[in-house]
């Protein structure tokens, strides 16, 4: 599904986290259009590598897919080995099929459904040892999960739950996604989706939250990440209730460790997050034309400074374009 939604000012964890690494960056994934006046080849390249991805975050979107795939299946009817097996070869051939389409770099025929280029690619590297490696780490990561009593947990709640949501990443639903900040007048303009990957409702105002992360693990073990403070506070605003009324247990879970994070959603975790996310929203402000977040212009591309960090720059998908830009700056 196409988002449709207006250009408003958009938060998300993912997009503060980009701004404090890199302001240039930052500039080069959400603002990408703004080049288009500066440079008609810059402009291009510059959307070409916003959609590209490493192959390390093409395991994480595949082992999302998979899971997902399994779960929905799940929900409706138990799924045998050959049922298990059938979701294995959907996302062993698409990643095979993938992959060789990737390495053509025939970026002429990309299009809104063709977002499957790797930025090694892009940038000549030879990946090809890591396909098999790849394909392997997501299938263990459903086959972790599948001996762990997680998968005992998720049935039970489809036999017993009040109400089961899976999402399905495959087709995004932006209506569902949406935030509806209109009680918050400050954040009422902003565009904030969340969707997490698992939610049950387990009983009247008892709720449970799941998301799956196949990342870099998390360092410090203690509180609740922001990103399970949105589904929460999301939740809290659909419903129009008080978080003293309800009972909201949300966790971010690590595969293939199956390590959780997370816990029980307290009143202070629901008034931080909107604090964060209104001290969020003036950082952003900055880097907008007039400050405004309706309009949302970026500053000229020479007030997003690039960082000062070689490391950084090593790895990053925009080098290419981040370099061809200093011509015009
Ligand atoms: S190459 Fe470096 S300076 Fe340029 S956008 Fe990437 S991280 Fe920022």
């Amino acid at each position: 599904m196409v988002n449709t939604y207006n250009h408003t000012l958009t938060w998300s964890t993912t997009r503060i986290t980009l701004l404090e690494y890199c302001n240039k960056k930052y500039y080069f994934n959400y603002y990408p259009h703004a080049l288009r006046s500066l440079n008609q080849e810059v402009w291009l390249t510059a959307l070409l590598l916003k959609n590209l991805k490493s192959i390390d975050m093409r395991v994480g979107e595949k082992t999302h897919h998979l899971l997902s795939d399994y779960l929905r299946a799940l929900k409706k009817w138990m799924q045998d080995e050959a049922a298990i097996q059938e979701h294995k070869d959907r996302i062993i051939d698409e990643m095979r099929k993938e992959f060789e389409i990737s390495k053509t770099r025939d970026y002429a025929a990309y299009d809104r459904d063709r977002k499957f280029g790797l930025s090694e690619h892009y940038y000549w590297e030879n990946i090809d040892d890591k396909l098999e490696e790849a394909i392997k780490k997501a299938l263990n990561n459903l086959e972790v999960f599948l001996e762990s009593d997680r998968n005992e947990k998720v049935q039970h709640y489809f036999k017993n739950a009040k109400s089961v949501y899976v999402e399905n990443p495959r087709e995004k639903d932006f209506d569902g996604m949406k935030v509806n900040l209109y009680s918050i007048p400050e954040l009422r303009p902003v565009n904030v989706m969340a969707a997490p990957d698992f939610g049950v409702v387990i009983a009247d105002n008892k709720y449970l939250i799941l998301d799956r992360k196949t990342g870099q693990e998390k360092m410090d073990t203690d509180g609740i990440s922001e990103q399970l403070k949105i589904y929460a506070l999301k939740l809290l605003l659909k419903g129009n209730v008080d978080i003293a009324n309800v009972d909201i247990e949300a966790y971010e879970i690590y595969l293939p460790s199956l390590h959780q994070f997370g816990g029980k959603i307290e009143k202070d975790d629901i008034d931080n997050i909107i604090q964060k996310l209104k001290e969020d929203v003036e950082f952003q402000k900055q880097f907008l034309v007039d400050n405004d977040i309706i309009k949302n212009q970026p500053l000229a591309s020479t007030s997003f400074p690039r960082t000062k960090s070689e490391k950084k720059c090593a790895g990053c998908t925009f080098r290419k374009v981040c370099e061809d830009l200093k011509n015009f700056e």
